[in-house]
């Protein structure tokens, strides 16, 4: 250590972090770097220790230019930033150690106080199902996404660690579901927490309505304090609703006092959610609250490339440009333009994806008023009804005869290709199928389109009719 013994070390380091804030954003100061130190200051190299693994590869690939600048403009030296990761170093501010006083659920241990998980438990998720492609690996990383995508990563290697609560906010569309899940899945691989819940909130409104009714308000609470890992999506649900507001206040306590991890999505910020009571804004602003904006052009590309591939087909790129150009404020679109075009080249005889191909299929979708640009669901089932003879009431009976499952499964299919319904909502209007019945449907229908021509004819009709002929 060269500079004036102690203190001109710490005048050193107490600067470089001054410079890295002037050089990037609030929030992302404080995501990467609030909690980092300096552990070597010399003539010639600075080393940054960080605490995992995963925080040492970002700031590599994002920040080294800052933070050799940052060095530089401390004292005019050029010296070499080198960042190392000490894993196990308990330097989250948030990383508060359990608190004892408070009663633990039966036989709960904290996770990071646990040894090796036993070989006989298993890692499981309850709650809502989860959609088996919401993977990070599946999720395209941006510079709209990359702090919420960076802190659920932090989030999933190591819960009840990093940030907690982890609360990822944006408009609809943008990922914030893919989020919550690709935590559930990573946590589910690693393995090292086991008790997940992930539960969509109006599900875990209509829990905590059964269980006031039903007088079982205990057994409503003891699975959610038995709870090692919660995920609510889509918290701003809990706007206008008092006592679950309530309930849940004493539920979230109780999991974070513990160390056990919460991650929450909404489609606004905590402050900006009606009559959300103050005690629970701050609790939601006490950890991490990252937003989802919307993607730039490179990212939207580089979805429709990825969506294509995942459904095993490459776009040119001149493709994925004109979907990307075109549809911009809702991912889930962006895929529904993806499988638009698919659809249309399978429908043709696997005509090739190229402009003119991609031109045709969107026309629907492109040319029109984005409000009427997506069908409804009430279209979808006036269509098939209209072409297989069946009513509603049969499309959504658990009736399986042959004609009605196929008119079930050609609902599911145009919905899932011409609506921006998920899985489960589309599930929802079939009168309460699963998204794997979804899924499968869907799949049964593509399968049969390429092995049928007058199946592939009759849906080529009901498109027409549904999209009024463009099709
Ligand atoms: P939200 O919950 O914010 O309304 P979702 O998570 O349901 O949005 O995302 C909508 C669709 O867009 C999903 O199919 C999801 O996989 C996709 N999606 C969103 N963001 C990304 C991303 N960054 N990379 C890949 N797919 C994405
Ligand atoms: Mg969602």
């Amino acid at each position: 250590m060269t500079e004036a013994g102690a203190a001109g070390t710490d005048r050193f380091v107490s600067s470089f972090f001054d410079e890295i804030k002037k050089r990037i954003r609030p929030e992302h100061f404080s995501t990467w770097f609030s909690n980092a130190s300096l552990s070597e200051v010399t003539e010639t190299d600075v080393v940054l220790s960080v605490e995992s693994t995963f925080i040492r590869d970002w700031i590599n690939n994002k920040y080294m230019g800052v933070l050799e600048e940052s060095s530089h403009a401390v004292d005019g030296k050029h010296r070499k930033v080198r960042v190392t990761a000490v894993p196990g170093r308990n330097i989250f501010p948030q990383d508060t150690p359990p608190d004892p006083s408070l009663p633990s659920a039966p036989g709960f241990t904290p996770s990071r106080e646990e040894g090796p998980i036993p070989a006989a438990t298993r890692a499981r998720v309850v709650g809502t199902p989860l959609n088996p492609a919401l993977t990070f690996e599946n999720f395209v990383v941006g510079l709209s996404n990359h702090l919420p995508y960076a802190a659920a990563r932090a989030v999933a290697e190591k819960p009840g660690h990093a940030y907690n609560p982890l609360f990822i906010h944006g408009s609809v569309g943008l990922g914030k579901t893919h989020l919550l899940q690709a935590i559930c899945h990573e946590v589910l691989r690693k393995g090292s927490v086991t008790r997940i819940r992930y539960i969509s909130c109006e599900d875990f409104i209509n829990q905590f309505i059964s269980g006031i009714q039903g007088g079982d308000l205990e057994t409503f609470r003891d699975q959610y304090r038995n709870t090692e890992m919660l995920l609510i999506d889509d918290i701003h649900l809990l706007a206008h609703k008092e006592r679950t507001q309530d309930e849940f206040f004493h539920t979230f306590n109780h999991l974070v006092n513990a160390g056990r991890q919460v991650v929450f999505s909404s489609d606004s910020p905590p402050q900006e959610i009606p009559t959300l009571k103050e005690r629970l804004v701050s609790r939601f602003k006490s950890g991490l609250v990252g937003e989802i904006e919307l993607p730039d052009l490179e990212t939207r590309i580089a979805i429709v490339k990825r969506k294509a591939r995942i459904r095993g087909t490459e776009f040119p790129n001149d493709v994925a440009q004109f979907i990307a150009e075109r549809v911009k404020t809702n991912i889930r679109e962006l895929e529904g333009a993806v499988i638009e075009v698919i659809g249309y080249s399978t429908l043709n005889d696997g005509m090739p994806i190229d402009l003119e191909l991609a031109a045709r299929a969107l026309k629907p979708i492109l040319t029109e008023d984005p409000v009427h640009s997506v069908v409804s669901m009430q279209e979808i089932f006036r269509c098939v009804q209209k072409a297989f003879g069946v009513s509603l009431t049969e499309i959504q009976s658990k009736k399986r005869t042959q004609t009605i499952s196929t008119a079930r499964h050609v609902a599911m299919y145009l919905a899932r290709n011409h609506t921006c319904h998920s899985l489960q909502e589309i599930g929802g209007y079939m009168g309460g199928k699963d998204h794997a019945s979804v899924l499968y449907a869907v799949k049964k229908v593509e399968d049969r389109i390429r092995k049928d021509p007058r199946f592939k004819e009759i849906i080529q009709k009901v498109r027409s009719d549904l999209l009024g002929g463009a099709a």
